[in-house]
């Protein structure tokens, strides 16, 4: 051991004489700065990690159930009904089996062999809401997930290895879990154009040799964590080294990674069309919908998308397809209205971090979505539409006293005009009133439409919401522009944090203590008004009774106490009603304690 140790210079040293050399060599100009080179001992850190990956893989959401995941969907997507069918299934599925799988992990010799992966295509032109629906998806079940563009692979010349940038890109999406990345959603846009066919531009040998290097992932694979001639993930290699003190070799693998392709797919529905034709199926004049197009492609089969220029192989790996339909000037409407669409949000907080609140009109956002439809992008247009709109208006108002602001149907057809008025005269007591009518209409509309979901909010968080707390819900929103999801979640974790204070509480006191529903509606509403955990405004509540409660258990032997809302607004009121219930008279507690 010894002996060993006496070759190998100490950190000190060869930081040293790197030094010396690299000095040596480039003057001053370069120095070491990474001089932990070598493995640290096994420690507890290496086990904190692990810690986290194991806390982390609870994190996801592998039991929801798919009619929970499309009600989900439905709260921020509009129209798109069978698309938001297929993927809210299927992709719940796909995580589901997974976790099956690895339940009869090795129980069953020949599970998994030969399982084709639910990859999903989807097909539809832009702005409809395909890459918007796959980001929900992943938050909601809580996986990584990163998008990429198959055009930009074949001017790389460099076939393969961009998907595998994508599955590296993962990893750094989960923040360096690898484990987490091995679970993630690789969404690859513009696939149609790696198709080869005739009315594309361009070398079609390159295309198909893309379509052939994403087989191999879309399946399983391993991909090298760490890129050739790449610093970055050498030194991150190195890093890896000097933590664990292993250098295994660093790959994830691909088998459980859910690939999602998607595209305009131009002149697949005549192939659609003609094919239908052929057999015989005289479906074209019967045609009637707005969406022609859309029709004929909802009964796409793989053998249109082989004639459209995919190798079978590739098909094949993609045994689901979703079609996405054209948004009309109604649905865009319908966008802006839906409270958690995050255009008028995002607008929203722009204004609110310059402390000025607006509200829109209902007629201006249906001149915003008509506005948004001649741009021909879907719901993209939007976006262009109301920030065209409200331009001059956001770089005007943080430099007036202005503080409230109402967008109306002027408003969106001549801004410029209306900002001129708005500044000539900025307090017009009618634009204020205005402002009121439809701040208070907005909070109660969003507090009747959750009230009348409360059944379908109470089964997907497991949880009673009586209406004070509903109202606080819609408050929230409306002030903070969240949407209903996140307050929701915000609620359930505060009523968890609850729930934990009770368990330790017992554990540390011997005494059971119990939130009845509207101490825990108070406590939420405290913890969400005050940005505190639940857990710190318990135990802040629970000092002041902490020590008369003691003295009750060791009095008198109790050791259950119901916490209502009256405990919680009048802790001293409620002590004394205790002892007084406990011994019959009022007591005095700073005496008795101090005696
Ligand atoms: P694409 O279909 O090209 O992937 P996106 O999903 O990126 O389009 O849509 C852009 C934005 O437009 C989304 O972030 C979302 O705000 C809005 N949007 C698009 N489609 C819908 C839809 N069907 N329902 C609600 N919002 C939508």
């Amino acid at each position: 051991m010894k002996d060993s140790d006496s070759k190998i210079p100490g950190q000190k040293e060869l930081e040293k004489e790197l030094n010396e050399y690299l000095g040596k060599k480039y003057g001053d100009r370069i120095r070491l700065v990474v001089p932990m080179l070598f493995p640290k001992p096994q420690t507890e850190e290496v086990s904190k990690d692990e810690k986290e990956i194991i806390g982390k893989k609870a994190k996801i959401q592998f039991d929801l159930k798919p009619e929970e995941l499309e009600a989900f969907l439905n709260d921020y997507i509009i129209r798109q009904e069978e698309a938001k069918e297929i993927l809210a299934t299927k992709i719940c599925t796909h995580f589901n089996r997974i976790k099956f799988t690895e339940m009869t992990k090795g129980k069953t010799r020949y599970e998994g062999v030969g399982h084709i992966k639910n990859n999903i295509l989807m097909i539809g032109p832009t702005g409809v809401g395909k890459t918007y629906l796959i980001k929900l998806i992943a938050r909601k079940i809580g996986v990584p997930f990163v998008k990429g563009d198959a055009t930009k692979f074949s001017e790389t010349g460099y076939v393969g290895g961009d998907v595998e940038d994508l599955v590296r890109d993962l990893v750094y999406e989960a923040d360096g879990d690898m484990e987490m990345a091995q679970y993630g959603i690789i969404y690859l846009d513009e696939i149609d154009k790696i198709a080869s066919s005739n009315h594309t531009i361009g070398p079609d040998v390159s295309r198909t040799g893309v379509q052939r290097a994403l087989l191999k992932p879309m399946e399983e694979t391993e991909v090298d964590l760490k890129v050739p001639h790449d610093p970055i993930s050498q030194l991150e290699a190195i890093e890896h080294y000097r933590r664990t003190g292993k250098k295994e070799k660093r790959t994830i693998n691909t088998k459980h990674i859910l690939f999602i392709m998607s595209g305009a797919f131009n002149g697949l529905e005549e192939m659609v069309k003609r094919r239908l034709n052929r057999e015989g199926i005289g479906f074209g004049a019967e045609i009637r919908s707005k969406d022609e197009r859309g029709e004929y492609l909802k009964q796409v089969k793989a053998e249109d998308l082989i004639t459209f220029g995919f190798e079978s192989e590739f098909i094949g790996r993609l045994p689901v397809a979703a079609i996405f339909e054209k948004l009309e000037i109604e649905d865009l409407y319908a966008i802006l209205k839906n409270p958690n669409n995050p255009i008028i949000l995002g607008k929203k907080k722009d204004f609110k971090s310059y402390g000025i609140d607006i509200q829109f009109e209902e007629d201006a956002l249906y001149e915003l979505a008509v506005k948004a439809y001649e741009e021909k992008t879907g719901a993209r247009g939007l976006v262009s539409a109301v920030e065209k709109v409200l331009l001059k208006f956001e770089k005007r108002l943080p430099s007036t006293d202005i503080r409230q602001f109402v967008v109306t149907r002027e408003v969106v057809e001549h801004p410029e005009q209306e900002l001129k008025r708005l500044l000539e005269n900025p307090m017009h007591p009618e634009r204020l009133a205005r402002f009121e009518k439809l701040l208070s209409r907005e909070k109660k509309a969003l507090k009747e439409s959750i009230l009348s979901r409360e059944g379908e909010f109470r089964r997907r968080y497991g949880v009673a919401f009586p209406e004070s707390r509903i109202d606080l819900i819609a408050r929230r929103m409306v002030e903070k522009g969240y949407d209903v999801n996140t307050v929701f979640e915000e609620a359930v974790e505060v009523q968890r944090q609850v729930e934990e204070f009770e368990r330790e509480f017992q554990q540390k006191n011997g005494i059971r203590l119990q939130f009845d529903g509207e101490a825990i509606g108070r406590i939420t509403e405290m913890a969400l008004e005050e940005d505190m955990s639940g857990e710190r405004v318990c135990s802040r509540l629970l000092k002041d009774y902490e020590h008369g409660m003691k003295l009750i258990r060791d009095r008198m032997g109790r050791r259950e106490f119901v916490i209502t809302k009256e405990a919680i607004d009048d802790p001293e009121g409620y002590l004394n009603r205790v002892i007084q219930e406990a011994y019959g008279r009022r007591f005095d507690l700073e005496a008795e304690g101090n005696g």
